[in-house]
């Protein structure tokens, strides 16, 4: 990893070289909540000046850029008895995301193992993946935020460059060729001793303002350990089966296929649609029959498997903390109670 810092100002020059020839998506601000708290998404950026790179978080994840709610997987072309597939990875041009936070970009890192790097790959995710460039930003964490617990709070891999505010500059991590030669067009300089303090003592900073957190200790064998547990049951009381939780999650990726035929039996379509582990038919097989009928079996699904299976195979959680879930549920489940309520010492209701 190579380390520079640059004037504040410097950014803009970046951020207009690569919109010359490339999609821009950053955060922006949407709106207001109704206590007049800035509300914020992922959206394409055409102006530097609509960025918002001091945004706080998302409701949504930039997941909707490589992984879309619903995707055609392939056309059908039926004629004279024979017939024709069309397969398109649906990318169009490459995507910057500017202003990603590191538990995001830890997010996709987690989804590169699954549907890049797994046995079996997903090529209309891999060729999106492959057409991205990364600009992390560092952020201040939020009182839902519990990444530091789930070593999300900062990112190594994952991002071309990253940015950390050190107060009259920003202080540049540069992973990546390409990075390097957009750098280029900035007036870039080595860190000196007074940067690299500056920059220790961010991360110093941000570590003191988390408030949030999950105990990870030994926490696969706790879920092992309390797979009857009557907690499950209780939450599964109060989960409305709504998948919400999954939909703004950055690391969910479970999904359906669903294959149309036109009435003229001229064409067919294969759509894939992002499901939830959550949702009442997530489990229902052909006949008819439902492995998991209940909302407590499918709430403590999606808990083993982020917080164990995934574990298992991957040697990492699939949580990467940034406590969207929690945020968006009507039913107030949020993933720091849940864990501490398994381990006995968390509220139970
Ligand atoms: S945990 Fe909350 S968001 Fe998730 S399905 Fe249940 S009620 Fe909906
Ligand atoms: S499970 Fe919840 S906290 Fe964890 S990554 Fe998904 S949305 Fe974020």
């Amino acid at each position: 990893m190579i380390f520079k810092v640059t004037a504040k100002n410097e950014l803009k020059k970046l951020f207009e070289n690569l919109a010359a020839h490339n999609r821009v998506v950053g955060p922006v601000q949407i709106g207001e909540n109704k206590n007049g708290k800035p509300l914020y998404a992922f959206e394409d950026v055409h102006e530097f000046s609509d960025l918002r790179l001091d945004y706080t978080t998302t409701r949504l994840p930039a997941k909707r850029f490589f992984l879309p709610f619903e995707e055609n997987l392939a056309t059908f072309k039926i004629e004279d008895g024979n017939w024709e597939k069309t397969v398109d990875y649906n990318v169009e041009q490459p995507v910057v995301f500017f202003g990603l936070h590191p538990c995001d970009i830890n997010a996709l890192n987690k989804l590169d193992k699954v549907l890049m790097h797994s046995v079996y790959p997903m090529p209309y995710y891999v060729a999106k993946r492959k057409n991205m460039f990364i600009v992390g930003i560092d952020c201040i964490p939020q009182p839902h935020c519990f990444c530091r617990s789930m070593g999300s709070d900062t990112a190594l891999t994952g991002f071309d460059l990253f940015i950390t505010d050190i107060g009259d500059k920003y202080f540049i991590e540069i992973l990546t060729d390409t990075a390097f030669n957009f750098l280029r067009y900035l007036k870039i300089e080595e860190p000196n001793d007074k940067d690299h303090v500056k920059y220790m003592k961010s991360h110093e900073k941000k570590s003191k303002k988390f408030t949030a957190n999950v105990d990870t200790n030994d926490l696969t064998k706790i879920l092992d350990l309390e797979f009857q547990s009557g907690v499950w049951e209780q939450w599964g009381g109060k989960c409305l089966g709504c998948g919400s939780c999954s939909h703004v999650c950055p690391t969910c990726y479970c999904y359906g296929v669903e294959e149309t035929v036109d009435i003229d039996l001229k064409g067919a379509k294969k759509t894939k649609k992002l499901h939830s582990c959550t949702l009442i038919d997530f489990a229902e097989v052909a006949g008819g029959h439902n492995f998991r009928p209940h909302r407590n079996d499918r709430l403590k699904y999606r808990y083993y498997h982020k917080h164990r299976g995934f574990v298992e195979a991957f040697e990492e959680s699939l949580c990467v903390g940034c406590g969207r879930c929690g945020e968006t549920c009507l039913a107030g489940i949020t993933v720091p109670e849940v864990i501490a309520s398994v381990r006995g010492n968390g509220r139970k209701k």
